[in-house]
């Protein structure tokens, strides 16, 4: 009897156990960064961090461009950037947001639908990417008390999409990831550069992802500070043999063709 529970007890485990990811040129681990809501301090203090270390991230996009911001968001992307689709208007629950017009409990599947379908474009005539990615507003997958998860995939306008998350949102069980909900960490603004290093520390034990949020860069809203965010880039950068920091579509292909492998 005790040989038998034994086996079955092993059988579980085996069945159980989560294989670990094997990234790219011996990496141990991957680390998104990922930036909301088209803001000037991205433009401003994000993008030319980024650049001083060669590191590459994702932005979501909204329709608040203008003729002075939509050069500066093109020549992001031809420097290998990712423009990435954030809807038109960023509907939220009105408990969320102060902004009544675009409050997400007056809209319908159909229109945020067409709001995604319609951004696409606009970012296409922006980069001429034929592919995209999303993050769901103020992090809700549900506008009007539905859920538009499902719509948003079978539409195969999107990718990949992201989600929210705290400090624990580390992805490790890459078969059980659905690539329309990948969690992230939202970072709550005033982060110290220990704090942003010490999430980066997590990712790199566990051996698996850790996707970062973050609004404003040195300014604007929910504002990571400019030498937080420099702090964290020079780790990054100083770590590039042992952590791969990728795009968000980057990231998912990898995974999902991983998955595809095994
Ligand atoms: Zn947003």
């Amino acid at each position: 009897m005790k040989r038998l529970i034994l086996f079955f007890l092993l059988l579980s485990c085996a069945a159980g156990a989560q294989q670990k990811m094997i990234w790219p040129d011996h990496k141990t681990a991957l680390i998104v960064l990922t930036y909301d809501d088209a803001l000037d301090s991205q433009l401003k203090t994000a993008i030319p961090q980024l650049d001083s270390a060669n590191l590459k991230g994702t932005f979501f996009l909204t329709s608040e461009l203008n003729r002075i911001t939509i050069p500066k968001w093109r020549a992001a992307a031809a420097k290998g950037h990712e423009l990435a689709n954030h809807t038109l208007f960023h509907p939220c629950l009105i408990t969320t947001m102060s902004d009544s017009i675009n409050a997400a409990e007056k809209y319908t599947v159909h229109a945020i639908m067409r709001e995604i379908y319609t951004m696409n474009n606009f970012l296409y005539a922006i980069d001429g990417k034929p592919e995209r990615t999303y993050a769901y507003p103020c992090t809700e997958t549900a506008v009007g008390g539905v859920s538009y998860v499902d719509t948003l995939k079978k539409s195969t306008l999107i990718k990949y999409a992201r989600v929210g998350g705290d400090m624990d949102a580390v992805v490790t069980d890459f078969k059980k990831l659905n690539p329309l909900l990948v969690p992230s960490y939202g970072l709550g603004g005033n982060n110290t550069g220990d704090e942003l290093i010490a999430f980066v520390k997590k990712v790199e034990q566990s051996g698996g992802m850790g996707i970062f949020m973050f609004h404003g860069v040195g300014g604007d809203y929910i504002t990571t500070p400019a030498k937080s965010h420099k702090q964290l880039i020079a780790y990054l950068k100083e770590h590039k043999k042992e952590i791969w920091v990728a795009t968000f579509q980057q990231a998912m292909d990898y995974i999902t063709q991983a998955n595809k492998r095994e």
